[in-house]
């Protein structure tokens, strides 16, 4: 009877599409994605359990005050401003090396605004996507209130997901980093380190970029090389591992033999810290449209299976997933693996 966190806001951003190299198109991370999830656990037994509403104090230990109050009024003001787009989109971008470093002022133009933060056309802000941005945070917390209170693993069933975010940007889908708050909760109620490791098809390079170089949250991310040509492009690759990260970039086309190498890989990697976050993509599957590689239930199953080995309280944080026939009965095999 594993607890899954639930939280009807999460359904209320709706991207409508996203822009890709120039082109709108339609957009994948949709609500049914987490009602499908939450319907493969009911019909497994997992207990549901309610999100509880946490102030902000973690949300802004991980993310610049600046982006967030950007998010919560973003929609507001581009619906006020009569903009031909029915979703907040960035035209223009404050690239560091425009203003040689210096920090951008904030555009008086609504429609300059986005370009503070996004870094990417893909990421599109409607009217309800603050909402479910700050509840999928809510429900990464509770997770984390449930295993600081003796569950062994929690699941996060939220979205939008989040571990493309940086301290100040934000990109891939994500908006707010959910992994990277719950890992800082754990670390300041159960004491560190706390390991990080992603197996969502792209690399979590908003999670790598939030800690790297610190010592107390180490991070691995098991991912489609995006040296041969994935998201996201500038991030994921072995020269920037160290001490506390470790990046497993893997070739496209990959089955469950090589993902679970580099999945055992990273369980190794975590295995002396103090608690574990899982930032659970199944973008991987076989039937995914958002990546190539070819993991299989059964890979799924074994994945959770190793990292539930290590024996470490855990907090489940749902990423990516794009196939809604599959998310469902995948992450249910994930957890299955886990919580046994
Ligand atoms: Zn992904």
């Amino acid at each position: 009877m594993l607890p899954f966190v639930w939280s009807d806001d999460c359904l209320r951003h709706e991207a409508a599409a996203e822009v890709w190299v120039g082109v709108r198109t339609p957009a994948t991370e949709l609500p049914a994605r987490a009602l499908a999830i939450r319907e493969a656990l009911v019909s497994a037994g997992a207990r549901e359990v309610s999100s509880v509403t946490h102030d902000d104090s973690a949300l802004l230990a991980v993310h610049d005050p600046a982006l967030v109050e950007f998010l919560r009024t973003a929609w507001d003001n581009w619906a006020a401003a009569s903009l031909p787009s029915d979703r907040v989109v960035p035209y223009v971008f404050a690239r560091s090396e425009l203003t040689s470093g210096r920090t951008p002022p904030t555009p008086t133009a609504v429609w300059a605004q986005p370009g503070l933060f996004a870094y990417d056309t893909m990421t599109l802000i409607g009217p309800g996507t603050w909402e479910a941005a700050r509840a999928a945070v809510d429900v990464a917390l509770t997770a984390v209130d449930l295993v600081a209170n003796g569950e062994r693993v929690a699941y996060a069933c939220c979205r939008p997901p989040g571990h493309h975010v940086t301290r100040s940007l934000y990109g891939g889908s994500c908006y707010l980093n959910n992994t990277a708050v719950a890992a800082t909760e754990l670390l300041s109620r159960l004491g560190g380190p706390i390991a990080v490791v992603d197996i969502d098809a792209h690399h979590g390079n908003g999670t790598q970029e939030l800690f790297l170089g610190r010592g107390d949250v180490l991070t691995a991310s098991v991912h489609v090389d995006p040296g041969a040509g994935w998201f996201p492009h500038f991030l994921g690759f072995t020269t920037e591992n160290g001490a506390a990260n470790l990046n497993l970039p893997i070739a496209p086309g990959t089955g469950d033999d090589g993902w679970l190498a580099a999945v055992r890989e990273a369980a190794e990697f975590a295995a002396s810290a103090r608690a574990l976050v899982v930032a659970l993509g199944v973008d991987a599957a076989a039937e995914d449209p958002e990546s190539p590689l070819e993991v299989c239930a059964a890979g799924y199953r074994e994945a959770g299976r190793i990292l539930g080995e290590l024996g470490l309280p855990t907090v489940v944080v749902q990423e990516g997933g794009y196939d809604l026939a599959t998310i469902g009965p995948l992450v249910v095999e994930t957890l299955t693996g886990l919580a046994r």
